[in-house]
């Protein structure tokens, strides 16, 4: 339990309008209700009332991952570039990675994550398969250098992480491991009340298994969700695999036909008269990292479909893709606005769902022509097929035919079976049971404390502020006296007292300010139950208490605490 609390004496700094420069609803709501404040860009200060909710959301995630045999550790947030050299991902990390040299010249890091760091501990450490496995967590300050860091804590460059580490003898016990995390997120992310969704992620360039994000289902979330009516399928649409209905055209004549000046898809389908799904969208892209980083190469998709990027970048074994140049598409043979897949000098990649169509319009790789009855078999010799799209609501799963659906989310979670993607290079080694030197393989899983905050807040709002879960909440009863005679005081006082050696949180409202005012903190900082003491009751020896939003009820001012108590109990049945 966390102290009780005079308004009076508290530093909690409301707001009564929406700041300028946020955007999405908890953001607003954080600021105005004094839990957070920014320093410099996605980087804020906790105020006392905001690490209040950030500590009961920690205890819950900490108490989940000790019961689930996780070991809690420290590790630093400064860390050395050398040990990101040696796991060889210092140039890949990218800008986000803010690096820095001491007065010795000695270049260091600010830890955006810590594979790096609990190999470098854990190798010095491990010796035998009998100290395996093994999983340790920390809730630790992060710091990614994003480009656009935005809505607040939902995406800052400072931010709390929960991050778990395991570390395993062979890949079953990983796969133990990956289940025990899954379900303890489940517990946690109940726990906190969310309406949330595991969906299967993107292993990116890592590779590795197995990998899952939790997401909680708002509009204002980032990422994209795809999830089918019928069944559990539901992936991140960066994955996302779906069918999508294909039209069956006959076989027809390849023809040059002249499309003077129309150059996009729906423009092209228009002049010639046919369905844009028979259009052969082709992009030139340029390769970046990887093994074939600066390839040129082309990528088909079906005239009214979306290239999915992350998919043709694990598709051509890149880190990422990037639209090339004009000059790029000239230098294998196309011309912007009518590139087509045929007779280019670099790699195509074709999206499966053209897979031996017929009766197809694709550039003609000549200036204001197209073709028209192009054939994928017949047509294109070289080229690879591969899921390239991106999936759309109304697709069928590829699991059971449901219809898919999409929603936004917000990435809270995210588990991953790493293997021994960082343990091999930072040669986190052990004596397996046959007395041989082995590989340690791993599992890593984290939770964006200090954005869990704020996805609470997207979920819990209304016009007048937040409504917390009672066990979130950063007290659970907001006292408010109304009147100014010593009598109202004094009786608030004792009630306040009751209150606290009943073990409730509490906020006394002892301000000198006007009901209104009170009333509207009340309500924007969001306690679950209010107890009114006001001047007029109190003469009748009666007094007042409710739920936020809700009606009030009189009682006697000898039993107002304990009738809050029991509603606050009534209120936090079902939540632990
Ligand atoms: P995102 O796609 O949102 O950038 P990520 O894939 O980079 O997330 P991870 O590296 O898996 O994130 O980090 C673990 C968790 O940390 C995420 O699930 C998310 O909840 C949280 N997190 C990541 N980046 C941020 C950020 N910039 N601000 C706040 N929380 C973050
Ligand atoms: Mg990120």
């Amino acid at each position: 339990m966390l102290p009780a609390m005079r308004y009076s004496k508290f530093f909690v700094p409301t707001l009564r309008d929406d700041p300028a420069d946020a955007e999405v609803i908890s953001h607003k709501l954080l600021l105005r209700a004094g839990f957070i404040r920014r320093v410099t860009s996605g980087v804020y200060d906790y105020l006392p009332i905001g690490l209040r909710v950030l500590r009961k959301i920690e205890a819950i995630v900490r108490e989940e991952m000790d019961h689930a045999g996780a070991q809690e550790l420290l590790m630093p947030t400064v860390q050395p570039t050398e040990l990101w050299q040696k796991s060889g991902r210092l140039e890949k990390y990218g800008p986000e990675l803010l690096r820095f040299n001491d007065r010795h010249a000695h270049e260091s890091c600010l830890g955006p994550t810590h594979e790096e760091v609990i190999c470098d501990l854990v190798s010095r450490e491990l010796r035998s398969y009998k100290q395996l496995p093994l999983n340790l967590y920390q809730i630790q300050t992060k710091f990614r250098d994003e480009i656009r860091p935005r809505f607040g804590l939902m995406r800052g460059r400072e931010f709390i992480m929960k991050d778990a580490y395991s570390f395993h003898a062979d890949d079953e016990s990983l796969a133990e491991e990956y289940q025990n995390m899954f379900d303890t997120y489940c517990r946690i992310f109940t726990r906190l009340g969310l309406k949330f969704r595991p969906v299967e992620a993107d292993t990116g360039s890592i590779g590795g298994n197995n990998s899952h994000e939790f997401h909680v289902l708002a509009d204002s979330g980032e990422d994209l969700i795809a999830h089918c009516s019928a069944c559990d399928y539901a992936a991140n649409v960066e994955k996302a695999v779906s069918i999508r209905a294909v039209p069956q055209v006959a076989t027809a004549v390849l023809t040059i036909v002249d499309t003077p000046r129309v150059t996009s898809a729906e423009d092209v389908a228009a002049f010639l008269n046919t369905d844009v799904a028979q259009l052969v969208k082709t992009l030139v892209y340029r390769a970046v990292g990887g093994d074939n980083d600066g390839e040129i190469v082309a990528a088909c998709v079906r005239g009214d479909d979306q290239l999915q990027e992350i998919k043709l970048a694990h598709a051509i074994g890149a880190d990422s893709v990037e639209l090339a140049s004009d000059a790029e598409l000239v230098s294998i043979g196309g011309i912007t606005g009518f590139v087509g897949p045929m007779n280019l000098s670099a790699r195509v990649l074709i999206d499966s769902s053209l897979n031996a169509a017929t009766g197809l319009v694709a550039g003609a790789n000549k200036a204001d022509a197209h073709v028209s009855g192009f054939d994928m078999t017949r047509d294109l010799k070289d080229g690879v097929f591969a899921d390239l799209r991106e999936t759309r609501a109304g697709d069928a799963c590829g699991k059971c035919g449901g219809a898919i659906e999409l929603s936004r989310g917000i990435e809270v979670g995210h588990v991953f079976e790493l293997g021994t993607r960082y343990a091999e290079p930072m040669e986190v080694m052990f004596q397996d049971q046959q007395g041989k030197r082995a590989v340690a393989t791993m599992g890593c899983y984290g939770i964006g404390v200090s954005r869990l905050m704020a996805a609470i807040v997207e979920q819990c709002n209304d016009t007048s502020g937040i409504s917390w879960p009672a066990h979130l909440a950063p007290f659970q009863i907001s006292l408010i006296t109304m009147g100014k005679s010593a009598e109202v005081y004094e009786a608030s006082e004792q009630i306040y007292k009751q209150l606290q050696s009943a073990g409730v949180e509490v906020l006394w409202d002892d301000r000198k300010e006007s009901p209104g005012v009170k009333f509207k903190d009340a309500e924007l900082i969001g306690m679950p139950v209010q107890v009114v003491i006001a001047d007029r009751g109190l003469k009748e020896g009666s007094a007042e208490f409710g739920v936020r939003g809700g009606d009030r009820q009189t009682v006697a001012v000898a039993d107002v605490a304990a009738a809050a108590i029991a509603q606050l109990q009534l209120l936090s049945r079902g939540s632990v």
